[in-house]
């Protein structure tokens, strides 16, 4: 405490008062307080070396700048057993030292006793309020030396009370400074159109702040900085990076701020080339060593699709902190690279960087995706030990791990369990049910949520209408879609009208479905089409098929399902000349039949198998068990359904039948698993018809539980009968 500080004791005289103020000031200039202290409370014991105000004042700068109140308080209490606590010079540095100590209404009371105040005292004030975050107060204070004092603003206040414009995001208030500063001409200075630009890009108004940066006479690296990373904050991406390339052009110095936005729009566009063109200059002028410099790297290599270049600049960081970490899991859980998200999530833990909840968040998905129960278990005790399995980001994130796992009931209570929920949490725990086919029990919980209070948004819709059309609820599907808009002001997307279509294709109504894409306001995109094309399969409708399909071809797919789709609607149809029709037209166009692949998900490794391969070194006793099973299962009733492989011989088709891949996978997690066990499968592709129901049968003569996850939804095989009961 001041003065209580303990030094030797002073010699006397008055060189020894000298050195007493210059001790003082020399610790002032080094920020030192307890050497500033020392020296003061030195000369308070010393006869001849008592304290003036400039000594006072140094403590109270000393005290702001460490926000020092206790020691602030002292100072003051010295300065009014002096009499001077009044001085203007001693005042404004009092209130200036509160101000900074957060303490606006003792600032306000020293300031308001003042007799004279002049534009430094108002100019300390306003800067010490803005500077800690107390932007009404700073605003007030901008106005009132304007109406009490008839005190004119300078630059300096100006630049002062801008920022708390921006942080109070007072457009308002905004304008009216800007008014200010065009009247007295205080524009013309760089510093000042700067900050006027930089609050309007803070307030949403980048348009305003454009026309304030384009009248700029003259413009610093800072002013460009500011407009760049406006565009890039108000989500103008295109514009950001046009005006970086002009900052470059016009030969401005570039600074991290700059590359900064820069790179974040090369990422939001997915402009790979101009991302490496800021990624070579970043390097010419020495950003390498700039760790925040090179994340953004990180992530917009990755935003770019190439975790590849992403994952060497990660590599080149020498000094990774966890946000290089983070960016780099969640790159590779974003480009499907869940094994390495998984690995360099180890790595870290290694490195021993301690994670959070946004590394969690980011590695959680990539466990999903490969769902396996044991690590999503081990996860999740994980966040609970870090303390973060009550982060609803976290939680979220592990409801829809388990669900993808095919742990909805786990998911359950954990949604139930969550002290916080977000709409995102609702949406993960709908989205769950429906996914399983359980489509009821999401229409309940979207109903709950509702009545909660919580406010669905296009995701819960897109979830719940899904959830209807895996369960054929038509009806609740209508009034759903229809609520959107009606009940929400949602306006439905692509996406929506898509499953709507498939709602109603699947429900058999395909004249319906044919007439809301006919009645869509946008132009309906291939998934739309698509969806209508699939249903068509299904109701074996060849008309509405080709009227489907031509408009698909059109819109010119990048693979060739939809080709093989067509293919296998005209086969069923037994119209061969258009199976064959279509199959050249696919091979002109040069696309492909995606290869279907299914793994099986054993207790510490995963097995992949690719339709008909051989290649697995267990494969003579797959094959082996395969045919006992599929004895078995004739034995209860099974027959091969032929119908989607048409041009070749009967048995050969039964062959070619039996080889897809998830009759593989079923037969080796039979093998390796004890009686009992439930299997796990993943599948690419939609599960086809004859396979489904022969795992039907599978699960019956083998008492076994199988939980299939095709792309479009889980299946759970049991006692004979799926859990989408058909309907997929
Ligand atoms: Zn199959
Ligand atoms: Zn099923």
């Amino acid at each position: 405490m001041l003065c209580s500080a303990s030094s030797p004791t002073p010699p006397a005289g008055g060189h020894a008062a000298a050195d007493h103020h210059a001790r003082l000031r020399s610790a002032a200039a080094r920020s030192d307080l307890p050497g500033a202290l020392a020296a003061f409370a030195a000369m308070s014991s010393s006869a001849s070396a008592s304290p003036v105000l400039r000594t006072f004042t140094s403590l109270l700068k000393l005290c702001a700048a460490r926000a020092d109140l206790a020691t602030g308080r002292a100072v003051h209490a010295q300065l009014a057993a002096r009499g001077l606590s009044a001085e203007s010079l001693a005042a404004t540095a009092l209130a200036n030292m509160y101000a900074k100590c957060r303490r606006p209404g003792d600032a306000r009371r020293v300031f308001d006793r003042m007799p004279v105040r002049d534009r430094v005292a108002w100019n300390a004030l306003v800067a010490g309020y803005a500077r800690n975050g107390l932007a009404g107060d700073a605003m007030e204070m901008f106005v009132r030396m304007q109406e009490e004092d008839g005190e004119q603003p300078d630059s300096v206040t100006l630049v002062s009370v801008l920022p708390a414009c921006a942080d109070a995001q007072a457009l308002g208030a905004c304008r009216e400074v800007h008014g200010f500063a065009v009247r007295a001409s205080f524009d013309e200075l760089v510093n000042v159109s700067t900050a006027i630009l930089d609050v309007y890009c803070k307030c949403w108004a980048v348009e305003v702040a454009r026309s304030v940066f384009d009248r700029m006479p003259d413009k610093n690296s800072v002013s460009w900085n500011a407009m760049i990373k406006g565009y890039a904050e108000n989500g103008d991406a295109t514009e950001a990076l046009m005006l970086f390339k002009r900052m470059v052009g016009e030969g401005v110095d570039v600074t991290d701020v700059s590359v900064l936005a820069a790179l974040h729009a090369c990422g939001e566009l997915g402009y790979l080339d101009e991302g490496r063109r800021v990624h070579e200059l970043l390097m010419r002028i020495g950003l390498e060593s700039n760790v925040s410099v090179m994340n953004a790297l990180i992530t917009m290599y990755s935003k770019c699709k190439r975790t590849d270049l992403a994952g060497q600049v990660f590599d080149e960081v020498r000094y990774k902190t966890r946000i290089s970490w983070n960016a780099m899991i969640l790159g590779c859980t974003q480009n499907g690279r869940s094994e390495d998200a998984v690995r360099l999530f180890s790595r870290m833990q290694l490195k021993n960087v301690k994670p959070d909840s946004f590394t969690l968040v980011s590695v959680i998905p990539a466990l999903a995706d490969i769902s396996d129960p044991l690590q999503a278990r081990w996860i999740h005790g994980y966040s609970i030990r870090m303390h973060l399995d009550q982060d609803v980001y976290v939680l979220t994130a592990l409801i829809d791990m388990y669900a993808k796992c095919g742990r909805v009931s786990i998911a359950r209570s954990l949604f139930n369990s969550a002290r916080e929920k977000h709409v995102i949490t609702w949406n993960a725990m709908i989205h769950g049910y429906g996914s399983h086919g359980f489509g009821k029990v999401a229409v309940d919980l979207f109903e709950e949520m509702k009545s909660s209070g919580r406010v669905p948004n296009e995701t819960t819709f897109l979830s719940v209408l899904s959830a209807c059309s895996h369960a054929g609820l038509v009806d609740e599907g209508r009034k759903y879609f229809s609520s959107m808009k009606d009940g929400y002001g949602l306006e439905p997307g692509m996406e929506h009208y898509g499953t709507m279509v498939d709602l109603l294709g699947r429900a058999g109504k395909l004249d319906e479905a044919w007439s809301f894409i006919q009645k869509m306001p946008m132009d309906p995109g291939i998934s739309v089409y698509g969806a209508l094309l699939g249903a068509c399969k299904l109701h074996k409708n060849v008309e509405l098929a080709e009227e489907s399909a031509q408009r698909i071809f059109e819109l010119g797919p990048d693979e060739g399902v939809y080709h093989v789709l067509l293919a296998n609607i005209y086969a069923n149809a037994s119209m061969w000349k258009d199976v064959a029709r279509v199959r050249t037209a696919m091979e002109k166009k040069g696309l492909q039949k995606t290869p279907g692949w299914s793994i099986v998900q054993l207790k510490n490794e995963i097995h992949t198998f690719y339709s008909g391969s051989t290649n697995h070194q267990q494969a003579k006793d797959i094959y082996a068990r395969l045919a006992k099973l599929i004895e078995e299962i004739k034995a209860v009733g099974y027959v091969p359904d032929t119908d989607s492989i048409h041009d070749v011989e009967d048995d050969v088709k039964a062959q070619l039948l039996n080889t897809h891949s998830e009759k593989l996978a079923i037969a080796y997690g039979l093998i390796r698993t004890t009686p009992g066990t439930t299997i796990q499968i993943k599948k690419n592709l939609r599960v086809c018809n004859d396979c489904h129901n022969a795992t039907k049968l599978i699960s019956l003569v083998t008492g076994r539980e199988i939980i299939m996850r095709d792309i479009q939804r889980f299946h759970h095989f049991k006692d004979g009968k799926c859990s989408c009961g058909d309907y997929w």
